[in-house]
């Protein structure tokens, strides 16, 4: 068996951004990157005290309010008060860091992405925040806890998962045995249906955005380019992902909906149990992109009946057709010794349990760490910032 080649995969893996190549640009300096909710709160019963009292009064009453809250909160969010100690890994549109805040000593991820003057990539940034602030609804996605910015850098704040990626794991492993991919996709399935259920596709589902915890659990990461909104029926248009894992209807640039997710998840499973895709052409008569919109997909004789059929229902051409859209994945045979609602809370020891070994290092040297220097003095002014998690 030939495995996905690393380089090919690597290059697949480059998610496309056709479409942010022909939006205009522009820069607004203060970037404002998710509402805050302080904020917020206080603009609206500053508008219901307003008819009773004094405006002057309560004004001044809310900017005291305000002092004080930001007084509390900012130290924990400005750039200063983490310390950063190493990359973890880099994507399309950002580099994450392992980084600990200097107060609660706690490690978390943080992904810096430098800004440019785009607005697209200020939506992007807005939008990955936005989602960060509600995975927290499921174990099985990646937490948010803060997001701020400085002049030239958005930040996101995020809880580390220290186990690395699916991608890692598949390219020391090969592939996995039947009872680890059944426990991988079991935790896939949940994040992927909660998601799902806020009307959130992702869009770039693939080994590299999902990460594994220390203890083996599966996170979904990566919500750069998700698209918002989505229930039911609802279809949408706007090629994004990367092709390797795209669905057909996506790549043949016709609307979509949540289905694209269980194309990937279906390939993703497929790369589990055999370390390639379904549609690589080991003949290289066509590439992987005519092969999904054109080919059956192709199995080893030695998969068990019981994943093929799961996979040919998850790699149906017409989306209507898909498993996870059509029909209830859980009851699929794969799954028949599977408590869900053990799957559910993290109940099932994980098969692979990965150590945490990266060697400890001295902070980081990184450019924006010098960024609350002479340059680019505003930097350590946080204008915008926002608490994803209210318990951060
Ligand atoms: P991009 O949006 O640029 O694609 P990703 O969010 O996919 O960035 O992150 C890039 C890489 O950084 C991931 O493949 C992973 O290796 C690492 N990474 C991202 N988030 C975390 C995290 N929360 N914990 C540990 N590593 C992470
Ligand atoms: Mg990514």
């Amino acid at each position: 068996m030939v495995s996905v080649s690393k380089k090919r995969r690597r290059e697949e893996e480059k998610t496309t951004d056709e479409e942010m190549m022909t939006k205009k640009i522009k820069l607004e300096d203060n970037i404002s990157i998710a509402a805050n909710d302080h904020h917020v709160n206080i603009e609206s019963s500053r508008k219901r005290s307003r008819s009773s009292e004094d405006s002057a009064t309560v004004e001044e009453r809310n900017s005291q309010k305000r002092r004080r809250i930001e007084a509390e909160s900012l130290p924990e969010h400005m750039l200063t008060n983490y310390k950063f100690h190493w990359g973890l890994g880099r994507g399309s549109f950002g580099k994450v860091f392992l980084a600990s805040t200097q107060m609660k000593k706690e490690r978390v991820a943080v992904k810096v992405i430098r800004k440019t003057p785009k607005e697209e990539q200020k939506d992007m940034i807005q939008k990955e925040a936005r989602i960060l602030k509600v995975t927290s609804g499921s174990p099985f996605l990646c937490h948010g806890y803060a997001a701020f910015q400085t002049n030239q850098y958005a930040f996101l704040v995020m809880e580390y998962a220290g186990g690395g990626s699916l991608s890692n794991l598949l390219s020391i492993k090969h592939h996995l045995k039947k009872r680890h991919i059944i426990f991988y996709s079991a935790e896939l399935i949940c994040g992927l249906q909660y998601l799902h259920s806020l009307g959130i596709i992702h869009r770039d589902l693939k080994p590299g955005n999902i990460l594994l915890t220390c203890e083996g659990h599966m996170k979904i990461a990566d919500f750069g380019v998700a698209a918002e909104g989505v229930f039911d029926d609802n279809t949408i248009g706007e090629k994004t992902g990367t092709s390797w894992y795209m669905a057909p209807e996506m790549l043949a640039n016709k609307k979509y909906n949540a289905a694209i997710d269980w194309w990937s998840f279906g390939i993703i499973l497929s790369e589990m149990a055999t370390g390639r895709s379904p549609f690589e052409d080991d003949s290289c008569k066509h590439d992987v992109k005519s092969s999904i919109l054109t080919e059956k997909p192709v199995f080893p004789e030695w998969m068990s009946a019981t994943l093929q059929d799961l996979l040919q229902k998850l790699l149906k051409k017409r989306p209507h057709k898909r498993l996870g859209v059509n029909g209830n994945i859980r009851e699929h045979p794969l799954y028949k010794n599977i408590n869900w609602e053990d799957v559910e809370r993290q109940r099932i020891p994980p098969p692979i349990r990965l150590e945490d070994n990266h060697p400890e290092s001295t902070t980081a040297n990184l450019p924006f760490l010098k960024c609350n220097t002479t340059k680019d003095s505003d930097d350590t002014i946080l204008k915008c910032f926002t608490y994803l998690n209210p318990s951060w």
